[in-house]
């Protein structure tokens, strides 16, 4: 017999609101409640769909408290769609807590393909998408000298998110610590109406951000170290 689904992770647009799924859609309008990073953010995609789904706040500062009444519900019979801000749950937002509990109860979760803004900025780098490395964002201060120093022996294709207050200062490290001659590919504001690559060595495209005021979302793609 079929298990009944009670918690999906539908991915959402990361800028452009027509990048949704027919079936995210249907997932969102069936379930009993929408888990959302930020009410306000989701509510204009819903408001977009008619969807008129009850929401409820799921974000990294209450997922921990949350926990226990969501499993409660959920073993009630309820039904949970877990969205973020944009992109997929999970993947540099809030989910991996809530998933791993859930299967933990012998519960069920469907994960619905879809948006997330590291595939086209990997693909649209040009460079090998046969094997990657998403690393997400970097940490800030503690062990990120450690983690540069690792990743620059990386032999596959690598992925890391940021955000635009620190993208000069990854990027000058970049140059120091992979070499200024190492292939980098920055996109931003994937999907939206200024959305913009570029591919060059590192030190062209930290002299090209640095020359301007870097707006929006990043995402950094590095050729591997050749061998
Ligand atoms: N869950 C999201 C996903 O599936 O991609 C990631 C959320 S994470 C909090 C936000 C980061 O994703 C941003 O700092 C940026 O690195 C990247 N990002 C999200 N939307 C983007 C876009 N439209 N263009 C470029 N990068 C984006």
């Amino acid at each position: 017999m079929e298990k009944e689904t009670s918690l999906f992770l539908v991915p959402t647009p990361i800028g452009n609101l027509k990048d949704i799924t027919l079936r995210a859609l249907e997932v969102l309008k069936s379930v009993d409640v929408i888990l959302a990073e930020d009410t306000r953010t989701s509510g204009v995609l819903l408001k977009h769909y008619e969807i008129s789904t009850p929401m409820k706040s799921y974000h990294a500062f209450n997922e921990h408290k949350t926990l226990e009444s969501i499993i409660r519900d959920l073993k009630k019979g309820k039904s949970f769609a877990l969205i973020s801000d944009a992109g997929t749950p999970g993947i540099s937002d809030p989910g991996y807590l809530l998933i791993r509990e859930v299967l933990k109860e012998g519960l069920d979760v469907e994960a619905l393909p879809g948006p997330t803004a590291f595939l086209p900025a990997l693909l649209k780098s040009g460079f090998p998408c046969d094997r990657f490395v998403f690393e997400g964002f970097l940490p800030h201060k503690k062990g990120r000298k450690t983690k540069l120093e690792q990743l620059s022996q990386e032999e596959r294709t690598l992925i890391i998110y940021e955000s635009p207050h620190r993208i000069k200062k990854t990027l000058s490290q970049i140059c120091e610590f992979f070499g200024e001659d190492r292939m980098v590919s920055v996109s931003r504001e994937l999907t939206k109406k200024f959305e913009e690559t570029q591919t060059r060595t590192a030190r062209e495209i930290k002299d090209y951000f640095e020359a301007t005021t870097p707006k929006g979302e990043f995402v950094i793609i590095i050729n591997g170290k050749s061998t």
